[in-house]
């Protein structure tokens, strides 16, 4: 393990088996977990180089529950690590050693679809797919769609602010959440939004969006839905050159195209997933778009010709349109599977999310290939191409010695010229553990104190998800003299209230 965690409370883990006793009385049955062999299914998320096993796993079915965890918590200082399916790629719901994990893959309920308002009211549990499942019937669908749709539920996209594919037209999950309740770590029960499009007074739902589990605990989710389009058509085209790819999504933006989705994919990563999932991919490529238009049946062929001549004149070698429904539901599986895919031709991978300005794309390209070769590690990229976000897959191999310290040092460097040209550390997976030692890098000392002085404001004792997003935190009431160092950071001794 290279990044550090804060130091566990002795005195917390002395009073283990009270605690234990105490959440039984809350959650009874089945609901709390504390054989060490139970809770390895715990021990980390798709962060899978960090693992810790927690002080207990607590799996509450209702809201008062949830709430009377945390005032429990909160009375007695234990810190609190919420949780929905554990597939996060940024190490935020990785276990504290003395941490409470509250899991609430039980909150899966579709409380209420609600066609004519054109939303869903949804417990956090409920997966990203399920939602879309659940009004699919009637011709809806919720539009945000990470590659992890089957599994990560909604309460985790709004805690990560997550995108997808189709986020490109649709927006992240910050633009598709109407509402939602969470509860404090001192246990009051909050709604923030509805079935309305605005409220007034500040904007907390747009904060609660991607908090990353620091700020409270989210127990419900009103989402919008949206009328399946017409017609929906994706073109599989290839390039010689990644540049040429770059350009040619820049033009295709530049037009006023707004594609429904347009994917990028580097030449080890179309050969991973079509080794995997036989998506149809051209294999002479070195780099590979998958663009999605949908909409009224002639708009979408007027577009799909529009984009064919963009791209050839870009110096595409291929372009194939999907013939049905089926046929592109298989160009994005393909996509959507590429991190697996990865998996099967590396022992480990580290996925980066950097964004940076579509027009960098070029220049990022080839610093990460002159690092590649720095670093003597592989990497595979997948882009979500239009809205300049990358997921590099450093390739390496945790069972050698020095292997992880590199792949990290590579991703670092990654994000670094990620800043360096404009962009920013993260695009959609949050910044967790992985990248909380950069934030300095991104944010100015001043910037930093602000945000932990939010985070003040719902926790004052940074009882909720301790260790993640912030290098280094302080008592709130020193946040005046408040100093924030760049670098790795010990965590020598995160303060306890
Ligand atoms: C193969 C693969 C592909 C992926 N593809 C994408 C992608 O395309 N786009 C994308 O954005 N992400 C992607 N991800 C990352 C991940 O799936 C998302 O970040 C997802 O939103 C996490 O949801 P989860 O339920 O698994 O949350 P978890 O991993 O359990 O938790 C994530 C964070 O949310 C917090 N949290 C969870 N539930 C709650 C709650 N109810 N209240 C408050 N805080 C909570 C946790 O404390 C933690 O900080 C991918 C992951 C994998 C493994």
């Amino acid at each position: 393990m290279t990044i550090a965690m804060p130091k566990p409370s002795p005195e917390i883990l002395g009073r283990r088996a009270e605690i234990v006793s105490a959440l039984r009385a809350i959650v009874p049955g089945e609901g709390v977990v504390d054989a060490s062999v139970e809770m390895r299914v715990f021990e980390t998320d798709a962060l899978t180089a960090y693992r810790q096993l927690p002080l207990a796993v607590v799996l509450p079915e209702t809201v008062p529950q949830v709430a009377a965890i945390l005032r429990y918590c909160h009375a007695n200082r234990i810190p609190v690590v919420p949780r929905g399916s554990g597939t996060s790629l940024s190490g935020g719901s990785l276990p504290l050693e003395d941490g409470v994990l509250l899991v609430l893959s039980r909150f899966n309920r579709i409380l209420d679809v609600d066609f004519d308002n054109r939303c869903a009211v949804v417990q956090p549990g409920v997966t990203n797919l399920g939602i879309t499942k659940a009004v699919e019937h009637a011709g809806f669908y919720y539009a945000p769609d990470p590659s992890s749709q089957i599994a990560c539920s909604i309460g985790g996209n709004v805690a990560e602010n997550s995108g997808g594919v189709h986020c490109l037209k649709y927006g992240l999950t910050a633009n598709n959440v109407l509402g939602v309740e969470f509860v404090t770590m001192e246990g009051d029960v909050i709604r923030l939004g509805g079935k309305h499009l605005d409220a007034e007074g500040y904007d907390l739902l747009g904060l609660m969006t991607g908090s990353e589990g620091l700020l409270g605990v989210v127990t419900e989710v009103t989402v919008r839905i949206l009328q399946a389009p017409e017609t929906a058509r994706a073109v599989l085209i290839g390039f010689p050159t990644s540049e040429q790819a770059g350009a040619c999504v820049a033009e295709i933006i530049a037009q006023g195209i707004i594609p429904g989705g347009m994917e990028m994919m580097d030449r080890p990563a179309i050969l991973a997933a079509e080794a995997f999932v036989h998506a149809g991919y051209p294999l002479d490529v070195e780099a590979l778009l998958i663009v999605e238009l949908d909409g009224v049946k002639a708009e979408v062929d007027h577009l799909l010709s529009e984009v064919e001549g963009i791209a050839t004149k870009n110096g595409a070698t291929t372009a194939r349109v999907s013939q049905s429904a089926e046929e592109r539901m298989r160009f994005w599986a393909g996509r959507k599977a590429a991190f697996p895919a990865v998996g099967r031709i590396s022992p480990d991978y580290l996925c980066m999310d950097g964004t940076i300005p579509r027009k960098e794309l070029p220049r990022v390209l080839a610093g990460m290939k002159a690092l590649s070769e720095k670093y003597g590690l592989g990497v595979a990229n997948v882009f979500h191409a239009g809205d300049g976000n990358l997921h590099p897959l450093i390739l390496y191999d945790a069972s050698k010695d020095d292997e992880l310290q590199r792949a990290e040092d590579f991703g670092a460097d990654i994000l670094r010229l990620c800043v360096e040209v404009g962009g920013v550390l993260t695009g959609e997976h949050g910044v967790g553990i992985e990248k909380r030692d950069l934030m300095p890098e991104m944010f100015a000392e001043d910037d930093l104190k602000h945000q932990i002085r939010v985070k003040c404001a719902f926790d004052d004792r940074h009882l909720l998800n301790p260790g993640k997003v912030f290098p280094v935190l302080h008592r709130c009431a020193e946040l005046g003299r408040l100093h924030v160092h760049a670098g790795k950071l010990p965590f020598p001794d995160l303060p306890r209230f």
